[in-house]
């Protein structure tokens, strides 16, 4: 049977009794098309649609000729790749991770690679992460792609997704509808940039061309709710929850068109990845931080807001300012801040007369006070914008994205050196603190580059520049133009350069 045109499939191959109907069941839920799985029928293959970072998509499992035998046949092997050849775009192959691998495992994977179809090899039934190890003897197969599952607990599951969303032909070749998600976005996972390409051809076409993208890193520490906030940015209905550690160290973006827009978010399956302890968790989310921020644009740097700002946040926050992207601080779980304040309210009016309970009980959570009080922790990052959101309820979610824009357009912003000279007139240099030793006359001034914004001051002296001095420059730079969200970078050059001196 020659495929629909309109959807792209899945198939599902393997022996009996690996998992596979288990692992059909767990991305389709409830909605089969078909089902004819009833004990002694002949059963050739089930159809379902299952959805999945904002795609429709159709998964076929080939299923057994003969339910329940414990053996695989040459015959069926060929019709189950027949199958798969006939229809899929891309392949998933089951093995039971618990048993040895088998002769025709070898001979489904020989045919299959031989299709030049993606094909992805899940190993099954790694219920636990202590057989992880167990599922790599299956790299023997020869299949590059090899994703740990639990198909029972759902385990591996959305990170097996999330690899084969990337492998799935280009909406528009496959002629499906946009998918309007929760936030009217759509979302798509595609390969990310720093993956070794020579190792995934097949990914190379999907990845968007579009060189107006925004590049969103989620960052912060364990449970502030990145996954959550991620989930709604995605506006991804999830079929599939996986409540247990990613397994993959593939990186995996999502992109979400909105408004004309292009964000791709970085890393989402490293976003979803949590530690097996907490102490690996903390240390995850750090390193995490770190490689994320060096593909982004600009960076979600969230806070659990019913807990303040810790020293984690502080030192993940470090690393955004240093790295020069810009940031966005979302303050999550604002319902729970704003719960804690009507409960206060509530035992002060228990306990106190009801005329100054009536007052408290009727003072919300005050988001000013709080983005005070954060900020006194967050010195570095005063040009970031604040937000406060609820990423479970999705409320104030939408703010983000208005957020993200605007500071890109920050970001990105070039000011004329016509305009830089006309605002340094302006400047009242006497008010700039700096030693006697560090002051500098400065002669004109100009916008080197964007993204972050660097400007060059001209000089009359070769030495660095006072922090104080520097800091004085920059906020009048902020009072004049903005650049909201984006550290500045102010360079300072001696007009009169000796020979030898250049380039210091
Ligand atoms: P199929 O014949 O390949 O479609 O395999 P089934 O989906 O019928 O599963 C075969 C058996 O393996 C069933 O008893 C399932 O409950 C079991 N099974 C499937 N997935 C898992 C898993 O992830 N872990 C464990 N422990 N058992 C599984
Ligand atoms: P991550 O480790 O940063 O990815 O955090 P998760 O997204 O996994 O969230 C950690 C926990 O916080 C989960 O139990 C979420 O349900 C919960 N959570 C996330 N956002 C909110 C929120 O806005 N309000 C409340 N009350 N809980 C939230």
């Amino acid at each position: 049977m020659a495929r629909l045109p309109d959807q792209p499939t899945v198939t599902i191959v393997g022996r009996p009794n690996v998992g596979k109907s288990t692992l059909f069941n767990r991305l389709v839920g409830r909605r089969r098309a078909l089902v004819g799985d009833e004990p002694g029928i002949t059963r050739d293959r089930i159809y379902g649609m299952a959805h999945w970072a904002g795609r429709d998509f159709r998964v076929v499992d080939t299923g057994g000729i003969l339910p329940g035998a414990k053996e695989i046949i040459p015959s069926e092997i060929f019709r189950q790749a027949r199958v798969a050849l006939d229809q899929a775009d891309v392949i998933v192959m089951v093995v039971d991770g618990r048993t040895e691998l088998a002769a025709p495992d070898r001979d489904l994977a020989r045919l299959l690679l031989r299709s030049g179809k993606p094909v992805f090899l899940a190993v099954n039934k790694i219920d636990v992460p202590a057989l992880e190890a167990q599922a790599e003897n299956y790299r023997q197969l020869g299949l590059k792609h090899l994703v740990p599952v639990s198909a029972e607990h759902g385990s591996g599951v959305a990170e097996l997704l999330d690899q084969i969303m990337r492998a799935l032909p280009p909406r528009h070749a496959a002629g499906e509808a946009e998918h309007a998600g929760e936030t009217q976005g759509t979302s798509v996972a595609v390969a990310g940039d720093r993956r070794p390409t020579t190792d995934d051809a097949f990914a190379d076409d999907q990845r968007p061309t579009a060189r107006d993208e925004i590049k969103v890193a989620i960052i912060g520490r364990p449970n502030v709710g990145k996954s959550t906030l991620l989930n709604r940015l995605t506006g991804a209905d999830r079929a599939v929850v996986s409540p247990v550690p990613g397994t993959t160290r593939d990186a995996v973006d999502e992109i979400v068109t909105r408004d004309g827009q292009v964000l791709r978010f970085i890393d989402t399956a490293g976003i979803r990845r949590k530690g097996r302890t907490e102490l690996m968790a903390e240390k995850l989310s750090v390193v995490m931080a770190r490689k994320h921020l060096q593909s982004a644009d600009i960076a979600l740097l969230m806070i659990d807001g019913s807990e303040g700002v810790t020293a984690l946040d502080a030192n993940i926050a470090g690393y955004a300012h240093q790295s020069g992207r810009s940031v966005v601080l979302v303050v999550n779980k604002w319902d729970l801040v704003q719960q804690r304040a009507r409960e206060l309210g509530e035992r002060r009016l228990a306990s106190r007369g009801a005329h100054t309970a009536r007052r408290a009980k009727l003072r919300p959570a005050d988001p000013q006070r709080y983005e005070q009080e954060a900020r006194h922790s967050l010195k570095f990052l005063g040009y970031a914008p604040m937000v406060f959101v609820s990423a479970s309820s999705g409320r104030n979610v939408e703010k983000i994205f208005e957020l993200v824009k605007q500071v890109a357009a920050e970001r990105r912003k070039r000011v004329s050196t016509g305009e830089m000279n006309r605002f340094l007139k302006h400047v009242d240099f006497d008010r700039a603190p700096a030693p006697f030793s560090k002051q500098v006359k400065i002669f004109y001034m100009t916008q080197a580059s964007t993204s972050p914004p660097t400007f060059v001051i001209f000089t009359d002296r070769d030495v660095k520049l006072h922090f104080s001095y520097e800091r004085f420059l920059e906020n009048q730079v902020r009072r004049a133009f903005g650049f909201v969200g984006t550290p500045i970078r102010i360079i300072n050059r001696a007009r009169e350069e000796k020979p030898g001196q250049r380039g210091r």
